[in-house]
């Protein structure tokens, strides 16, 4: 029943053709990618509204250069950033070790080393209730590249994929790249940022593959419950779609709820894990991600899915050998890890508690995970601010402090926060934010 429903769907964006038909396509989608930075018409937004990068250089582009204080960079997550965030010397010598040992020096086999694809698949096994196989891994350079392999995958010409709003841009400009048709489903700030279910069957159609979900999330910093993913799962079975799990921010929990894998529920609906080192391990440079099947139905095997992600890695992957090596090492140690939580967790909760005290501006739930939350502006309270854009191009300029306006997530006239960073830049940005926000509201 299950099987016949999936052929129904899927079956249509499965390319039936022979394997080499299949990079052939990938290729020309490849060339048009090369066009695409060149060649935007007029209907596309420009850089500076839909990626963060294009944000942060206008945000940039406003900062007094006069002002003596330094810049705190509340925009974007880079905890590799601030020392007390960093634990990466048990993962240096992983690396220092695989090096020295001359067993990854060759070219790396497709998907990835098994070592360090079995290493994964552990380290993934210990939180789902079958165990994952090295085959069911595939070794990407950052998560980045593991979405962009399954929205390769998936694009076919009519197919359309479900974001949530507000969501990571990123994914929007890639499926924009590979002609992946675009819709969006609600998050719902007063429920926790849970996912609006109905509004994901209201959006989507016969040629809906998949819907994506981040959890933890970015940007919301929300964590979702072992229910609520059930209920994701169950929502996309009856649409017969994947889910695509985003798990960058894996065990990023720090709140009530513990951090459960879509993985869990691969058996209701085939689910794609796509994760990384970059956020758990502060080792965003080292670009090493995974991305992950689950599908103990078989759907995705029987479907061709599978064959296409191999099809792309013959393409696109050829990772840095040593890396993959220092796997085992690094995904086996644990110890490291529950300082960083700790240090996060207080992060979190001093911003949380110093946001309470900026007039104009309300965060709607207590960050749980990852390194974000979202607040909003209430801007009737300000005399001078047109709305997020402007409230962030004035902050820039006169406090030097950056944050991203919540446009470029997808959710207007709300704010993105990073409390990534070390305890006394922190402060100082809260502080300076709650100076310009009595400068500039009504009362002032
Ligand atoms: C940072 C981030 C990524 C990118 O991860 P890399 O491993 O650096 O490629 C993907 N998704 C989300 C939600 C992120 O925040």
């Amino acid at each position: 029943m299950l099987l016949a429903f999936y052929k129904s769907h899927i079956i249509t964006f499965i390319p039936t053709t022979p394997i080499v038909e299949q990079w052939r396509a990938m290729e020309s989608t490849s060339t048009l990618m090369n066009k695409w930075g060149f060649m935007r018409n007029s209907e596309q937004k420009t850089e500076s509204e839909t990626t963060i990068d294009g944000v942060l250089t206008l945000l940039m582009s406003t900062l007094n250069i006069s002002d003596s204080r330094p810049i705190i960079h509340m925009a974007r997550g880079e905890p590799s950033a601030f020392a007390s965030f960093s634990k990466t010397q048990i993962a240096a010598d992983a690396i220092a070790q695989a090096v020295r040992s001359a067993k990854f020096n060759g070219y790396s086999p497709t998907g990835g080393v098994l070592s360090g694809r079995r290493a994964v698949a552990e380290y993934l096994s210990q939180d789902l209730p079958d165990d994952l196989s090295p085959d069911d891994v595939f070794l990407t350079m950052g998560c980045k590249q593991a979405a962009q392999t399954i929205l390769t995958v998936l694009a076919g010409s009519k197919s359309n994929i479900l974001f949530p709003k507000p969501g990571f841009p990123y994914y929007e400009v890639f499926a924009q790249s590979c002609h992946l048709e675009t819709r969006h489903f609600d998050l719902l700030p007063d429920k926790d940022w849970e996912i609006d279910l109905d509004s994901v069957v209201a959006v989507a159609d016969e040629n809906t593959v998949a819907m994506v979900i981040i959890n933890p999330g970015n940007p919301c910093g929300s964590v979702f419950t072992r229910q609520h993913l059930k209920k994701v799962a169950e929502t996309a079975r009856k649409l017969g779609i994947l889910v695509i799990a985003d798990e960058v921010y894996d065990h990023l929990a720090f709140g009530k709820k513990p951090f459960v894998p879509m993985g869990v529920f691969g058996s209701i609906t085939p689910v794609i894990t796509l994760g990384s080192l970059s956020k758990r391990w502060a080792i965003p440079g080292w670009r090493l991600g995974w991305l992950v099947t689950h599908d103990p139905n078989g759907i995705l095997k029987e479907h061709g899915i599978i064959e296409c992600i191999k099809g792309y890695f013959h393409v696109y992957s050829n990772l840095p050998t040593f890396i993959q090596g220092a796997l085992p090492d690094i995904l086996g140690k644990e110890g490291c890890h529950s300082q960083t939580v700790n240090t996060i967790r207080e992060a979190a909760n001093s911003c949380y508690r110093g946001i309470k005290d900026v007039p104009g501006v309300t965060c709607p739930n207590k960050p749980e995970g990852s390194i974000f939350t979202m607040v909003k502006l209430d801007l009737s309270v300000f005399v001078d601010i047109e709305d997020d854009l402007d409230f962030c191009l004035k902050l820039a300029k006169e406090e030097s402090v950056l944050i991203l306006p919540g446009i470029s997530v997808g959710l207007k006239n709300w704010l993105r926060i990073t409390f990534a960073m070390d305890q006394s830049s922190l402060e100082d940005g809260i502080k300076r934010l709650q100076d310009f926000c009595r400068r500039h509201s009504q009362k002032a």
